[in-house]
């Protein structure tokens, strides 16, 4: 089994596509990304960057070939990036098969092991990650682990370690979820493939009632329901056209197994394992926030304003994560605007936010060529705890 094919632009980026496995036997996605330029083939002291793409999305969400995408700006800036699909990965089949997996897994597993192989690829150049969504949550449960330490920086965009959902979708995820998990393994995004006699056609009629003029069933879900759990993506103008009708190959199907888990850490407002004890799982700790001390790294929260998904997650994060650890080196950033994923895949993004993440990056990356970068902008309405 394979990842199916990345939608790089092939004639500005050269992927190198990794064969990887987790350690527990899982098959993932993993490719190293360079430039197609003169300079991408001389030895590299650039240092690296794993991306992580949120649940159900993948790593092309980091490489739209109709935007100036983020892989774009980060060879630009001088650094090499690497991308997992991990097992949420819509280029994988996992939220479709039978085997469920929880966020433990990622965070015990997926992370973690492509962490190890591309610092045994890099040696000891610096390496980053840039994570989103459910990424970036389990990043936080790997990193509160001790499972990666020595990471040059964080950005965690849209969540972090305390979820929060509006007052609606944990009304719908309380009364609707156990009704829809006992129905439905996974919840699809794509009507084509679903046609309309479908078990789902219900789920895909309630998202149009509140469509206004887009006529997009893709969208539909994405934008105005979020898989029926009363969330939205991303704010609707911000994406490109060719963006927009893509949708269905940039996300895929949600597993509903995953509800539960991701209820109990919402009510908590905190990153926490679903499994107690055994198999290595008692490697994760019993809650994100109480063992935040173990972060080692400086990291940057980053979260669009108008964030209809995890809302103001990542303020509520800096907030107590300044307040209970003031020697972390961590950072607040909203950009003002955006939605949920929209930071990434939004046609404006490499003006508006990728220019946050490269100043963190630039600010904390020690590559000779980097000395003397100046402190990087603080936006209007970002706050720093240093
Ligand atoms: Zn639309």
């Amino acid at each position: 089994m394979t990842p199916r094919p990345l939608f790089a632009p092939l004639d500005r980026v050269t992927v190198e596509q990794i064969p990887f496995r987790a350690s527990d036997g899982t098959e993932l996605g993993l490719c190293r990304l360079t430039a197609n330029s003169p300079t991408a083939q001389e030895p590299t002291d650039r240092p690296a960057v794993l991306l992580l793409h949120g649940l159900t999305a993948s790593a092309d969400m980091f490489v739209l070939p109709e935007t100036r995408n983020l892989v774009d700006a980060l060879l630009g800036a001088g650094y090499e990036p690497w991308l997992l699909d991990w097992r949420g990965s819509c280029r994988l089949p996992h939220n479709e098969g039978r085997v469920r997996y929880t966020f433990d897994d990622v965070a015990l597993y997926d992370i973690p092991d492509a962490v190890s192989y591309i610092r045994d690829r890099i040696g000891g150049r610096q390496l980053f990650v840039v994570a989103h969504c459910l990424g970036a949550l389990s990043l936080s449960l790997s990193m509160t682990g001790g499972l990666v330490p020595g990471l040059a920086g964080v950005v965690a965009q849209g969540v972090f370690m305390t979820p929060k959902y509006s007052a609606r979708s944990r009304l719908l995820g309380h009364l609707g979820g156990e009704w829809g998990r006992s129905r439905w393994t996974h919840l699809p995004v794509d009507f084509t493939k679903v046609g309309f006699r479908s078990r789902y056609t219900p789920m895909f009629a309630l998202a149009s009632l509140s469509a206004g003029d887009c006529d997009d069933p893709t969208c539909h879900i994405l934008h105005n329901s979020a898989w029926g759990t009363g969330a939205s993506l991303y704010v609707h103008e911000n994406l490109h056209e060719t963006t927009h009708g893509r949708l269905a190959e940039l996300f895929g199907s949600a597993p509903t197994w995953i509800g539960p888990h991701l209820r109990r850490m919402e009510l908590a407002h905190t990153a926490m394992p679903w499994n107690t004890g055994g198999q290595g799982y008692d490697r994760l700790p019993e809650n994100a926030l109480d063992s935040a001390d173990r972060i080692d790294c400086p990291v940057l929260l980053l979260s669009g304003s108008d964030n209809k998904t995890f809302h103001d997650s990542n303020e509520l994060c800096y907030d107590v994560l300044s307040s209970r650890y003031p020697d972390l080196d961590v950072r607040y950033v909203e950009v003002p605007g955006y939605g949920h994923v929209d930071p990434f895949i939004g046609r404006g993004a490499a003006l508006d936010v990728f220019g946050h993440i490269l100043d963190f990056l630039d600010e904390r990356s020690a590559a000779p060529s980097r000395e003397g970068v100046p402190a990087g902008r603080v936006s209007e309405g970002s706050r720093s705890s240093r």
